[in-house]
């Protein structure tokens, strides 16, 4: 039996893991199952999969989770510390879909033993992509993609050599507000952010939808899953979310990953990886569907894909800076302090700030330099806004 975890079980990725594993049953045995104050569902999912561990991120949901597990025989355990332990815990497949910065250390932790690490986590790569791959090479893990866009790649792949690879292409639905006018997408309101048209998610990686953050963050993802220059990452809009991501070959073919908007794929693919399993995702009917569309991404309406160039041609500890500074952003726009189209000028002005003094053309070498990195870069934007930003 493979021993599995996952980190972030109540999320949206963490809740179509579980259907997966539920789907071959016998083959699994649930080490360790993390949320954050959904202790209910935690709890629910737990006593269902005969779970070792439940660990809630809040220390504050412990007393509720201990009460919620009695008599189950599963422990409950609260906080960070608890968070690495659980990690620390053996297991030989585990699911990174905490949302956010704090996905990292775990994730980390995870390939110290060994671990396969699916990983959903896109923050972690962007924050300390060079870290995790060499921790990853150093105990001989394997880190599979989860990301649609970069399972596609990865699949699409499968048997090429990566030398002979001209360009990769990742595709974007665009968001709720592609076809908007700027004045209108500056005065946009988080229900509308949150409203995906294809995929349905958790509301962080929506709002970054919407904003092409999410995008922006993705193409770092790549240039660290896949080791390909920037210059050689494409962003393609295509409002369907059919067709995922295309590589490009030095004859000239493109090869291309369609499927329908549904994690559960990337989700089965990177727990069956190397063999491929049945999965409970719609068939497309392409000749029901008619067309699919492309077009350019426009870089006045969305900064976002810029930033993440340039946060790439700095290098060092820009990503772990740029993803902070993105998420204090994020938490602005969703309290109501700062406008959606302030979001991008502060990660901006944030990434101005941050300095060599700072430390930001540091390596990403050390788990410590990249969480100390985000916090400062967290520090930083929380000053600019205290100095009037947005105001
Ligand atoms: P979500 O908000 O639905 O779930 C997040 C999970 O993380 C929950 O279990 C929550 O309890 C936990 N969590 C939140 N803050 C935490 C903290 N500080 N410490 C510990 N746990 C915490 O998010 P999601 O949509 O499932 O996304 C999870 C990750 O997967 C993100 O990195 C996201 O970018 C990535 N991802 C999601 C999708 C998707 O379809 N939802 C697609 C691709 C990638
Ligand atoms: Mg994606």
């Amino acid at each position: 039996m493979r021993r599995v975890s996952v980190f972030g079980a109540t999320g949206s990725i963490g809740v179509n893991t579980l259907d997966m594993l539920a789907r071959q049953p016998g083959e699994f045995e649930v080490v360790a199952l993390t949320g954050g104050r959904n202790v209910a569902l935690l709890a629910e999912q737990a006593r269902a999969l005969g779970a070792e561990i439940a660990v809630t991120a809040h220390e504050s949901c412990l007393p509720q989770l201990r009460a919620a597990l009695a008599g189950s025989g599963v422990a409950a355990a609260a906080g960070p510390a608890a968070l690495i332990e659980a990690a620390q815990r053996p297991a030989d497949w585990v699911m990174s879909a905490i949302v956010g910065a704090a996905g990292l250390a775990p994730g980390f932790r995870a390939l110290e033993q060994g671990a396969t690490l699916a990983l959903a986590n896109k923050e972690s790569l962007v924050a300390a992509g060079p870290l995790l791959m060499a921790e990853a090479a150093r105990h001989g893990a394997t880190i599979l993609p989860v990301d649609s866009e970069h399972s596609a790649v990865f699949q699409t792949l499968i048997g090429e050599d990566i030398a002979a690879v001209e360009r990769i292409i990742i595709t974007a639905s665009g968001g709720p507000f592609r076809d908007w006018p700027a004045e209108r997408i500056a005065a946009a309101t988080v229900a509308e952010a949150v409203a995906h048209p294809n995929w349905a998610m958790g509301a962080r990686i929506s709002i970054d939808s919407a904003s092409l953050f999410n995008k922006a963050l993705e193409l770092i993802e790549t240039r660290e899953f896949f080791g390909i220059d920037p210059a050689r990452i494409e962003v393609l809009v295509h409002p369907q979310s059919i067709l995922h991501a295309l590589v490009g070959f030095n004859d000239g073919a493109l090869m291309a990953h369609l499927g329908a908007a549904d994690m559960r794929h990337a989700i089965g693919f990177a727990l069956n990886w190397p063999a491929r399993r049945p999965a409970p995702v719609e068939r497309l009917d392409l000749a029901a569907l008619g067309r699919l569309d492309f077009a350019a991404p426009d870089p006045e309406r969305f900064p976002a894909l810029r930033l993440a160039r340039e946060v790439m041609a700095a290098g060092g500890l820009a990503g772990a800076a740029f993803n902070a500074a993105k998420e204090t952003a994020l938490d602005a726009f969703i309290d109501g302090r700062i406008s959606f189209a302030e979001m991008a000028p502060l990660v901006e002005a944030t990434l101005a700030r941050l300095s060599a003094a700072d430390g930001i053309a540091a390596a990403p070498d050390t788990l410590d330099a990249v969480l100390a990195m985000d916090h400062l870069a967290r520090v930083r934007a929380g000053e600019l806004m205290s100095g009037g930003f947005g105001q």
